[in-house]
C-alpha cells in the first residue's frame, strides 16, 4: 500500500492530478493499493489536512469553509485520481473521519456538565448551559445528497463554549455517557476533539451508514481506511462494515482501521469486537521501530517483533514505518530517526508477514522548513525490486543476535535466486548464512558491499553488513 501523502503537503489544491499522474509510477514500485487522504469538506476549508471533519458529503464541490477544492482539489479530480488509481491496477482507500465534526454555522443552547480530561469518567461541575458550535447547515450544499442538518443532540460532547473561548474543557451533553465500547486511557477515550459524534444516535447511525454507500458508489473506491477508532464504539464499525460489505456484495471492500495503541492485547480485543471485518495498523511495530531508532546498538535487534501484530496475527496486520500523524512536529509525533529507516523499510517490506504501506514522505521526502522529511527513494527502489524478484519461498530466520539480524529466501520455481537480507545496529555485522542453491554468487544490491560473496557447494558463505545499515544480497 501506498500512503499518498504527508501532514504538510501543499495546500495547492494539487495532490488529486499529482496523484493522477503518478498512479502508474506507483503502481511500478510494487504497489497494489493507494491510500488517499480524507476527501471532504473540513473547517480549514482548503487548507485543511482532512481531519476536521466539516461536511462528508462535500468532495471540493460547494463554497463552505471559505472554499469549493479541498486541500487536495476538487471533487471531479478525486474521482478522477481514484480512477486512475485503478486504471494502473491497484485499489483505491478512502479515509473514513467518523468520530468528530469541527467548524458548526451557529451556536445552540445545550445543557452540559464539564467531565475531567485526565479522567473521563468524573464529572467536575454542576449542569449549567453553553452556547456550543452544534449547528451544522451545510448551506453551500442544501440538501444535496443528504437532507440531515446536525445539532446538539447528534453529539456526545464538546471541547468549546462560544460563552467562554479559549476554555479547554470537556463539555458532555446532560442525558449522554461516552461508550463503553471505547478505549480506556484517560478513563474512558470516547472523546477525542470538536464535537464528538454519537453514533448511536438512529439518525446519526442512518446518515453515516447512508454516506457510506454514497462515497463507494460516488468515488468508486474499493476500501476504507478507518480513522481514530479507539474513540468510536467497537459495534458502530462492526455494523457499518456490515452493511457496507452486504450493500455491495459484489465488490471485496477492503479496510484497515486505526486504532492508535502501543498494547497489543487492545488490537487484539478491538479484532475479535470487530469481527474480522477490518484489518489494524500495526501500531505496535511502529513503536518497537521509533525505539530501536531511539536506542542505536542498545536495541536487541532479534526482539524486534515481540509485541507487534504481525508477528501475532500477520494476516489481520498493516505494517508501516511512519505515517502523516507520527511525523516531526505532529499529533502522535514518533519518527523513526534517518538512520533506521533502511533497516525499519527491510523489516516490513522483505519479510513475508505483513501488509506493509510506504509513507509518501519517506518516499518523496518533503521541502518544508522546519520540518523537512528525507527521501528514501533510492533505497525503497532496491528494496522493493528485491521484493518483487527475490521474496518468494521459504524465509529462513537469523535473529539470532542483539545487533545483527537477518534473513534468507529460499526463491520457487517462478522466482529462482536466493536473497539474504543482514542488517546491524552495532558494527559492522558478518554472518555465516546458508542459502538454498548450492555455490552461487550475490551481490549486495544496496551497493555497501561492492565485493560479491560466493556461497559453498552447502549454499553458505559469511555474508556482510555495514554497522548501523542493511545490505540485501541478490543472487546473481
Ligand atoms: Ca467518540
Amino acid at each position: 500500500m501506498f500512503q499518498f501523502f504527508e501532514w504538510n503537503c501543499p495546500g495547492d489544491g494539487s495532490l488529486w492530478r499529482q496523484l493522477a499522474e503518478k498512479a502508474v509510477e506507483i503502481k511500478n514500485l510494487g504497489s497494489t493499493a493507494v491510500w488517499m487522504p480524507p476527501p471532504y469538506k473540513c473547517i480549514g476549508g482548503g487548507m485543511d489536512t482532512g481531519y476536521g471533519v466539516y461536511d462528508l458529503y462535500d468532495l471540493g464541490e460547494f463554497d463552505q469553509k471559505g472554499s469549493v477544492r479541498t486541500k487536495y482539489g476538487t471533487k471531479d479530480e478525486y474521482i478522477a485520481a481514484v480512477k486512475a488509481v485503478q486504471d494502473a491496477g491497484m485499489h483505491a482507500y478512502v479515509d473514513v473521519v467518523l468520530n468528530h465534526r469541527m467548524g458548526g454555522d451557529e451556536t445552540e443552547e445545550v445543557e452540559v456538565e464539564e467531565i475531567s480530561q485526565d479522567n473521563r469518567n468524573i464529572v467536575q461541575s454542576p449542569k449549567y448551559k453553553i452556547h456550543a458550535w452544534s449547528k451544522f447547515n451545510f448551506a453551500g450544499r442544501g440538501d444535496k445528497y443528504s437532507k440531515l442538518k446536525w445539532h446538539w443532540y447528534h453529539f456526545n460532547a464538546f471541547g468549546a463554549n462560544a460563552d467562554a473561548p479559549g476554555e479547554n474543557k470537556i463539555y458532555r451533553v446532560v442525558g449522554k455517557n461516552f461508550s463503553g465500547e471505547v478505549c480506556y486511557e484517560y478513563g474512558n477515550f470516547d472523546y477525542l476533539m470538536g464535537a464528538d459524534v454519537d453514533t448511536y444516535h438512529p439518525e446519526v447511525r442512518e446518515d453515516l451508514f447512508a454516506w457510506g454507500r454514497w462515497i463507494v458508489e460516488t468515488a468508486k473506491v474499493d476500501g476504507f481506511r478507518l480513522d481514530a477508532v479507539k474513540h468510536i464504539p467497537h459495534s458502530f464499525y462492526r455494523d457499518w462494515l456490515t452493511h457496507l460489505k452486504e450493500h455491495f456484495s459484489d465488490r471485496e471492500l477492503f479496510a484497515v482501521a486505526e486504532y492508535w495503541s502501543g498494547n497489543l492485547e487492545e488490537l487484539e480485543g478491538y479484532l475479535a469486537a470487530t469481527e474480522g471485518l477490518t484489518r489494524l495498523f500495526d501500531v505496535p511495530l511502529h513503536y518497537r521501530l521509533h525505539e530501536a531508532s531511539k536506542a542505536g546498538r542498545e536495541f536487541d535487534l532479534s526482539k524486534i517483533f515481540d509485541g507487534s501484530l504481525v508477528q501475532k496475527n500477520p494476516l489481520m496486520a498493516v505494517t508501516f514505518v511512519d505515517n502523516h500523524d507520527s511525523q516531526p512536529g505532529q499529533s502522535l509525533e514518533s519518527w523513526v530517526d534517518d538512520w533506521f529507516k533502511p533497516l525499519a523499510y527491510a523489516l516490513i517490506l522483505l519479510r513475508r508477514e505483513g501488509y506493509p504501506v510506504i509513507f509518501y514522505g519517506d518516499y518523496f521526502g518533503n521541502n518544508n522548513e522546519g520540518q523537512k522529511l528525507t527521501s528514501h527513494r533510492k533505497l525503497l527502489d532496491d528494496f522493493l525490486q528485491a521484493r518483487a524478484k527475490y521474496t518468494y519461498g521459504d524465509q529462513h530466520d537469523y535473529f539470532d543476535h542483539p545487533n545483527c539480524v537477518g534473513w534468507v529466501w529460499s526463491g520457487d520455481e517462478e522466482h529462482p535466486g536466493s536473497c539474504v537480507v543482514l542488517m546491524s545496529n552495532g558494527d559492522n555485522g558478518t554472518k555465516r548464512m546458508k542459502t538454498y542453491h548450492g555455490k552461487a554468487t550475490f551481490r549486495d544490491i544496496t551497493g555497501h558491499w561492492i565485493e560479491p560473496v560466493t556461497t559453498d557447494e552447502n549454499g553458505e558463505a559469511d555474508f556482510h553488513c555495514p554497522g548501523g545499515k542493511v545490505s540485501v544480497w541478490c543472487q546473481v
